[in-house]
């Protein structure tokens, strides 16, 4: 017997099914895999819902429908002053999951180095590999995760093709600065590379902090992938609708991968997301100050019963240190020990790493959920830390 392609084979499965299948069988409280009890707002469901049953049910155009190309526009017009034709530079794909391989396999040559940043979401060093590129991680550290400079720029160089961030980053909950974004912005432009920006979270960030794509920096509109998602901005994560912006001439191999990959996704659930997105301002605040809230009541009793926390910026998430609980093996025993034995699951920190010597004291606790399912989760972990 043959075997299958050896990148992607020598992966593990995702450390996210793998602690969602410990949470089933120990039904402990899953405050792992980041989706929301929120079920998404009634009007956007409503026009899914409607457009299933009387829209038209057969392939829509590659790009996706105009109507959600048209949103994307505007919602980049309105929330960030960019001026986008939605006829050629907008793509509607399935999840962000999908745009980032497009924008990865339809941009990088084999023998391309790619600059990430650790730590980072599961998808990306797979298929950057698998599309031939050649990974260069720079490690943010903890616990105020700043940007270390001087090794981004060193990790440039001749070779480099494209840059991938994620901001608001998973799972640290970092929001980079109007400043780090600068200095990232000029490297991008110094060295002619491409940007591809995971913003799924854009619309998640606290205390006032803005989002601001790194697209809007000088020089950054022509050769920067922004992408969004529906599963984050409106709270339906099973959707997986995403879409990405990026000037014609960058969008168009990306749209060669979507092509040969998906080539188009449900005509219902981009009808919805158009929905969500032309939804008023009061919408985007009302989820993040939500959000917020969630995050003060996890962190405060996480806090006290404990744990280190970490501050958390944005996302669904909030990183904690263990060790002073008095637990001393590595984050992948603290997460099944805590859902086989307090009946909580979060997810080990060392798995968005890919690099050696990942940290392995910290675990990620997600906290769009109910208040009712934070405070039982909270009450577990309170009474076995107790004991
Ligand atoms: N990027 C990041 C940073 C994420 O956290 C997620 C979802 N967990 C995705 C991309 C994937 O988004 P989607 O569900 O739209 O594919």
């Amino acid at each position: 017997m043959k075997h299958g392609n050896s990148v992607l084979g020598g992966y593990a499965d995702t450390i996210f099914d793998v602690m969602s299948g410990l949470a089933r069988q120990h039904q402990s409280v899953n405050l792992g895999q980041g989706f929301p009890d929120d079920p998404g707002p009634e009007d956007v469901r409503r026009a899914a819902a409607d457009y299933l049953m009387t829209g038209h049910n057969q392939y829509p155009p590659m790009l996706g429908i105009p109507d959600l190309r048209q949103a994307v526009a505007e919602h980049n017009k309105r929330f960030y002053g960019l001026e986008v034709d939605w006829q050629t530079e907008v793509m509607v794909t399935s999840g962000a999951t999908e745009a980032l391989g497009d924008c990865l396999l339809g941009l990088i040559e084999p023998g391309d180095e790619v600059v990430l940043i650790e730590p980072l979401y599961d998808s990306y060093i797979p298929i950057v590999r698998r599309a031939g590129g050649i990974p260069k991680l720079v490690r943010l550290k903890p616990p105020a995760w700043d940007l270390p400079r001087e090794e981004l720029a060193a990790a440039f160089g001749p070779k480099t093709k494209l840059l991938l961030i994620n901001s608001p980053m998973n799972p640290c909950s970092k929001v980079f600065t109007r400043e780090e974004l600068a200095f990232v912005a000029e490297l991008c432009v110094k060295h002619d590379v491409f940007a591809v920006c995971d913003e799924v979270y854009e619309h998640l960030t606290f205390d006032g902090r803005p989002h601001i794509p790194l697209m809007t920096f000088p020089g950054m509109r022509e050769r920067t992938a922004r992408i969004g998602s529906s599963g984050k901005t409106f709270s339906v994560t099973g959707w997986k609708i995403g879409y990405v912006t990026a000037a014609a001439e960058v969008l168009k191999p990306i749209l060669k991968a979507h092509q040969f990959v998906t080539f188009t996704t449900a005509p219902s659930l981009q009808w919805g997301t158009a929905v969500g997105l032309r939804k008023d301002i009061g919408y985007f605040t009302g989820l993040a100050r939500d959000m917020q809230a969630k995050r003060d009541r996890l962190a405060k009793g996480l806090a006290e019963i404990g744990f280190g926390v970490m501050e958390s910026h944005g996302t669904y998430f909030v990183t904690t240190d263990f060790r002073p609980l008095g637990f001393n093996g590595t984050d992948e025993d603290f997460c099944r020990h805590i859902t086989v034995e307090a009946k909580v699951t979060a997810v080990p920190i060392s798995a968005f790493y890919a690099g050696p010597d990942a940290p392995r004291h910290f675990a990620r606790f997600c906290f769009c959920k109910n208040d009712s399912t934070l405070d039982l989760a909270l009450e577990r972990l309170a009474r076995h830390f107790r004991r």
